[in-house]
């Protein structure tokens, strides 16, 4: 049984690294952000209740992300560990994962502040496949992978990355030192190619 946590600012890169890792584990990636957005699409009653906090920047409350967590890792393809991508988010989210899946591994992706708002900014998600890319690597508004259009996730816009970077440093920051305490934390600088990165991350877990 293997749970890992990827930990870090909006745009610090846990969703592709949380991904790469997953693949290579065979274990299944749980993206809290995914699985509202997912809510969201589907009109469901969460989804109703999650979407004034996102649009916001700010969190969605600690009971309802929980709640979903602790259904989510019941189902049998979590039966070997878990990726957990953007949750823990909070201190008492922290808390009650201690009673739902031990923890392994925190990786703690890290970037300033500054190349956190360069990149959410520019960030461009293609509706159709989930693809990610960046206006500086766009030659054009067209997905790479799909040829569908690629749009701005509402929460990207300049005046919310700035909130969820206040409510990053508010709320999330202090689980890295709760994770460091406990000695899981491998803090990785992501602020270089995304290679780079990949293989931090993967000396870290891996090896
Ligand atoms: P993400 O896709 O991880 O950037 O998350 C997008 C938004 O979903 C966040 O800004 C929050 O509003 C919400 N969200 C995702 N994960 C959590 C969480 N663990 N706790 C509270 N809100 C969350």
């Amino acid at each position: 049984m293997r749970n890992i946590i990827f930990l870090g600012p909006p745009g610090s890169g846990k969703g592709t690294h949380a991904e790469k890792i997953s693949r290579a584990m065979g274990l299944p990636r749980l993206s809290t952000g995914d699985m509202l957005r997912e809510n969201i699409r589907n009109g469901t009653p969460l989804g109703i209740e999650a979407q004034g906090y996102m649009d916001a920047g700010e969190l969605v409350p600690d009971t309802v992300v929980i709640a979903m967590i602790r259904k989510r890792v019941l189902e049998p393809d979590c039966a070997n560990g878990v990726i957990f991508d953007g949750f823990p988010r909070t201190i008492a989210q922290a808390e009650a994962l201690k009673e739902i899946a031990p923890v392994d591994a925190v990786v703690n992706m890290t970037l300033a502040d500054a190349q956190v708002v360069q990149r959410m900014s520019g960030r461009r998600v293609c509706p159709a496949c989930g693809n990610t890319s960046h206006t500086d690597w766009m030659r054009d508004s067209i997905c790479a992978l799909c040829g569908a259009e690629m749009t701005q996730r509402k929460d990207d816009a300049p005046e919310t990355v700035l909130e969820r970077l206040r409510v990053y440093h508010a709320q999330t920051k202090p689980l890295i030192d709760h994770y460091a305490a406990q000695n899981l934390l491998h803090s990785i600088d992501s602020g270089g190619p995304v290679t780079e990165t990949e293989a931090r991350v993967r000396g870290a877990l891996l090896t």
